[in-house]
């Protein structure tokens, strides 16, 4: 009987297509398999394989089986479920799942082995070198070894007393080490540590909130659990999720040290042959451990048996480009999927997590206070309006105060300002010009390190000119508003003794620097550090006693639906970092805002009641968690066809109860890359099939060829 094979290739294509399965090559699901398209060769996964011919139009034939792991049964169920999800094509995410298994292997090194014949004629140098190889080893180190010249080593290859040999690194994802000791824990981690090794060793899928405040050992907490899950069941593997590249150093530490072995790290900043190893060890089951950022979600796990969402509320989770997804809700579908455990852990939830817990849908364990004498920092309030820097200065003379005993006592402050580069924006003293990107509606930032004004959306960049382009005055324009550059500067004028350093994705750009700086910082050899959000999080700093929020209100302007629940994330966040160890730490936020709901319970300490304010006003406009919203972003070069599009599909939308639809309208983000941008935004009530909606609209008016269309399901940013 002849067989069907669906073959999905990892192209934003609608579907996947059908083929024949030549005889004999006895295909299965999730089988790499090279298929041609159109004129081309191709590398797809089998998704189903059914008999039958193609009919009376024959199908074309799979042309060859490639020697690779084949993807297993569930992570291709993922990958569909996730292009439904996001009403997009099924391809995208099957390609982030296939990035590994295409990065070059690992190339084989050049070692040398002794042959047991003797040289012709021995010298002391050469019987050391023999002696020192009783291993296969790279000839440099053997001759390091030894203690002898490279010429050396080379002489006994030539007379055959060595043997040159090409290996291929040996993978080395060695077992955890189960029976090493585990910290002590104190009473409410050992209860909530007790509850999930429980979740764990029930099996099946289980998903729970693991809600602490900052300091309280949730680290170590989720520990454990993995160490119940790994000890379930041999095969088991567990998925880390962290928000940040720059935390998995200092998070792959602690698994170092509890497990005796390293995991496998996953992120955009692992070399390409060491994703390869890592993406085989994941998928033949030899790798129990990884530790990556979001996209290490698609990776082909043998026996997924555990899930953290490390950081779980953070907004890196979202990727907003290409494929565009939730890691967090995709980690809880994937766990469900795969009959897996799911742990998120954060001190902030995301509102969708703490309403997920409260109504039962998630086990919810809440560790209350700091582990032993680490206090949570005393925040206050710096109203601006009343003690105002110097014009032209950014940090208050009550903040000056705080800085100065602190460094005088010889502890770090952290001054937090979520803006990168030097200045935000950048204009001509004489005509009022903003400088703007070329082609995007966006002000350029000033970089000083750099001297350049940089789009921080596209990447454009170009060196600050001399005179204004618009009305040609010399040295009119003038830097308005601070980034952490500028504050990094004041600090130094402040402070001429103290050292100051900056934390942002300018001077941390790698996963190598932030360990640098992390531990710099660790050693006490930095006073002041000037970051931004990349630092803010996670990281714990034992001698760092103050946090100086410069500018508390940032993320408040442009309100969106998240921007009082993000700001007040990122600033407990931010705060957070202060006093983790013995010394008492304190936090100082500069608002214009004091009276805002978010300052105020910032100063109190009081996220449930944040909470509760900000979910009685998502309840009553039926937002998410008590709706859901969607958007369809279009986008083109040519304005015409762009606004005949939109027409078009307004015109179309489906009618539909619990729906409602607003726009279109011109994204505040109108041009990008020259590229116009129109929104519409849908909010639909829970019990709503959104997914379906968007679909069946969207395939009611036909695109553009010059037309872009994007479906942002839950989307994170509103521009
Ligand atoms: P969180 O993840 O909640 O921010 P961590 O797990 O990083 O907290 O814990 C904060 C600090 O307290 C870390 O330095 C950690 O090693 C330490 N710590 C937490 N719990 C314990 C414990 N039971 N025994 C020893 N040290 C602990």
């Amino acid at each position: 009987m002849s067989r069907i094979a669906s073959v999905l290739i990892p192209m934003p294509l609608p579907e996947a297509f059908d083929y024949a399965e030549p005889e004999g090559m006895a295909l299965a699901p999730g089988d790499q398999v090279v298929v041609p398209l159109g004129p081309r060769r191709m590398t797809g996964v089998v998704t189903e394989l059914r008999d039958g011919t193609g009919g009376n139009r024959p199908l074309k034939p799979v042309l060859e089986r490639r020697d690779e792991p084949a993807l297993p049964a569930k992570t291709v169920e993922f990958i569909q479920w996730a292009a439904r999800y996001s009403v997009d094509a099924p391809g995208w995410p099957l390609a982030i799942a296939l990035r590994g298994s295409r990065a070059p292997k690992p190339r084989p090194e050049r070692l040398v082995v002794a042959t047991g014949v003797l040289p012709a004629r021995q010298t002391p140098a050469r019987a050391k070198a023999l002696a020192a190889a009783t291993a296969p080893m790279a000839p440099a180190a053997l001759a390091q070894a030894a203690g002898v010249s490279s010429g050396v080593v080379k002489g006994l290859i030539d007379e055959g007393a060595l043997e040159l040999r090409l290996s291929v690194p040996a993978v080395d994802y060695p077992e955890p080490d189960l029976a090493r000791p585990p910290q002590k824990l104190n009473d409410s981690q050992a209860a909530a540590s007790a509850a999930l090794a429980g979740m764990v060793e029930a099996g099946g899928y289980q998903a729970a909130l693991l809600d602490g405040v900052t300091g309280s050992g949730k680290t170590e907490v989720y520990l454990e659990t993995v160490a119940a899950a790994l000890a379930a069941d041999p095969q088991a593997q567990v998925l880390v999720l962290l928000p940040e590249i720059a935390l998995t150093q200092a998070v792959i530490a602690r698994f170092e040290a509890r497990f005796g072995v390293t995991p496998a790290e996953w992120h955009s900043g692992v070399t390409p042959p060491r994703r390869r190893r890592a993406w085989e060890a994941v998928a033949t089951g030899r790798c129990r451990i990884v530790v990556g950022a979001r996209s290490a979600l698609f990776l082909p796990f043998a026996k997924l048996r555990l899930i953290v969402v490390d950081e779980e509320h953070d907004g890196s989770y979202k990727q907003e480009e290409g494929f565009i997804y939730h890691a967090r809700d995709l980690a809880v579908a994937r766990a469900w999927i795969e009959g897996a455990s799911v742990v998120l852990a954060s001190a902030t939830p995301s509102l969708e997590t703490l309403w997920n817990a409260e109504t039962g849908r998630y086990r919810w364990l809440r560790l209350a206070s700091r582990h032993g004498a680490a206090q949570l920092p005393d925040v206050s309030l710096i109203d601006m309006r009343e003690t105002p820097p110097e014009s032209g200065k950014w940090l208050s003379p009550a903040l000056v105060k705080a800085m100065a005993e602190t460094f005088g006592r010889g502890e770090q402050t952290l001054l937090f300002l979520n803006r990168r580069g030097y200045a935000p924006l950048v204009l001509c003293r004489a005509c009022g010009e903003r400088m703007t990107a070329p082609d995007t509606d966006s002000w350029l930032v000033e970089h000083r390190y750099t001297g350049k004004l940089v789009c921080h959306l596209t990447g454009f960049s170009m060196p600050k000119p001399k005179a204004c382009p618009h009305c040609g005055a010399p040295d009119s324009l003038v830097s308005i508003g601070p980034g952490v550059e500028r504050v990094e500067e004041e600090a130094r004028e402040l402070f001429p003794e103290a050292r100051v350093a900056v934390f942002s994705s300018d001077t941390v750009f790698d996963a190598e620097a932030a360990r640098t700086l992390v531990a710099a910082m660790g050693a006490g050899e930095i006073d002041i550090l000037v970051a931004t959000q990349a630092a803010a999080k996670g990281h714990n700093f034992p001698n760092l006693t103050l946090v100086g929020v410069v500018d508390a209100d940032l993320g408040l302007r442009g309100g969106d639906l998240r921007a009082a629940e993000r700001t007040y994330q990122l600033l407990a966040q931010a705060t957070g970092r202060a006093g983790r160890h013995e010394r008492p730490g304190r936090a100082l936020l500069q608002t214009y805002l004091p009276e805002h709901t978010v300052m105020q319970a910032l100063k109190a300490q009081d996220r449930d009641g944040f909470v509760a304010a900000e979910m009685a006003e998502r309840e009553l406009a039926k937002l998410p968690p008590y709706g859901r919203l969607a958007a369809i972003i279009a986008s083109g070069p040519d304005a015409d066809a762009l606004e005949g599009y939109v027409r078009a599909l307004a015109a179309a939308t489906p009618n539909a109860e619990g729906v409602e639809v607003y726009g279109p309208a011109d994204a505040p983000l109108g041009l990008v890359r020259g590229r116009r941008r129109k929104r519409f935004l849908v909010r639909a009530d829970r019990n709503v099939d959104l997914q379906g909606f968007l679909a069946a609209w969207r395939a009611r008016a036909r695109i553009p060829s010059s037309v872009r269309v994007v479906v942002d399901v839950d989307p994170y940013s509103f521009l």
